[in-house]
């Protein structure tokens, strides 16, 4: 496969689309974005990478570290199913934010990706850890190698000052016992895993164990296999929102998106992919991003349909 040549012609193709949608500003500090980037990466499964546009320039991962803290979750536990006791796998069909189905389903989230997931898996990890954050900063700069990678303290500051539903979430579970630490500490680590600064190239690197089966960069083994297969499962099902079902239909790959405008997509045992390009559909999906990982699989044939 000749991987340039492949995003050159998806990013000549996606380009009408960057610009649409909009920028996220209900966490302001994320609005300074230029809504005209785009960039787009490959990594393959031996660690060779290609890009082009915006790839190397960062920007505010937000929920694509959903993946990377149930990954952490899942190695940390070794076999031990518990964290699905305490948070589901179904797609929820409700928006990533939202509080209606937490009442119903008595404090349990439907899945790691929405925010109530991701805020008791960051709770597990913080439990495991003792410092979700920087665990979770240290693995990416070893797994992406790059060690310059850093939170911004912007954006996480500005998504605590505007962070009155993730509290409400993490203090209704708390309320139902579903988290083990403060809820304000949950909500800090998680705020500030959300505001990692990563590029493309840096995402498509780190996320290789999960087109790898599991193994890391340096060949030694994050997951088994079923776990990285289980993770993968979920983002296909869960990782862009409600959109999963459009997503699937459209691109056909395990994805998790963030409202920083970035989506990393994996191609098992061959590739990682990651796009960026900040303009958002209703859900919460980069506009030009979907229409990229849509025409790549179009052009390799390599969804998993
Ligand atoms: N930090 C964001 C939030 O909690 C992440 C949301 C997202 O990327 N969908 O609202």
């Amino acid at each position: 496969m000749d991987y340039q040549a492949v995003l050159e012609e998806v990013a000549a193709y996606a380009r009408p689309f960057v610009g649409r949608g909009h920028v996220a500003d209900y966490i302001p500090a994320l609005a300074r974005v230029s809504p005209d980037r785009f960039g787009i990466a490959v990594a393959d499964i031996n660690g060779d990478v290609y890009g082009t546009g915006d790839w190397e320039i960062p920007y505010s991962v937000q929920s694509i570290s959903k993946a990377f803290s149930l990954a952490l979750v899942m190695a940390g536990s070794h076999g031990d199913d518990d964290i699905w006791q305490r948070v589901g796998r179904e797609p929820s069909g409700t928006p990533f934010n939202s509080l209606v189905q937490l009442e119903w389903e008595n404090g349990i989230p439907r899945n790691p990706f929405i925010n109530a997931g991701a805020l008791v898996v960051t709770d597990r990890l913080l439990t495991m850890t003792g410092d979700a954050s920087t665990s979770m900063l240290e693995f990416l700069q070893t797994e992406s190698g790059n060690p310059e990678l850093a939170f911004d303290q912007a954006v996480a500051g500005s998504e605590a000052d505007h962070g009155d539903r993730n509290a409400a979430l993490a203090h209704f579970m708390a309320s139902f016992g579903n988290l083990e630490n403060p809820v304000p500490s949950v909500i800090e680590h998680y705020f500030w895993q959300c505001s990692i600064e990563m590029s493309c190239r840096d995402l498509a690197v780190a996320g290789g164990f999960l087109a790898r089966h599991g193994l890391r960069a340096d060949g030694s083994r994050l997951l088994e296999a079923r776990e990285a297969k289980r993770i993968n499962a979920v983002m296909l099902t869960c990782g862009t929102y409600d959109a999963a079902g459009e997503f699937a239909y459209r691109v056909g790959l395990p994805a998790k998106s963030g409202v920083g405008g970035g989506i990393v997509a994996v191609v098992p045992g061959r590739c990682t992919l990651c796009v960026w390009s900040p303009g958002l559909d209703a859900r919460g999906n980069s506009v030009a991003g979907m229409a990229a990982l849509d025409h790549f699989t179009t052009l390799t044939g390599w969804s998993i349909f």
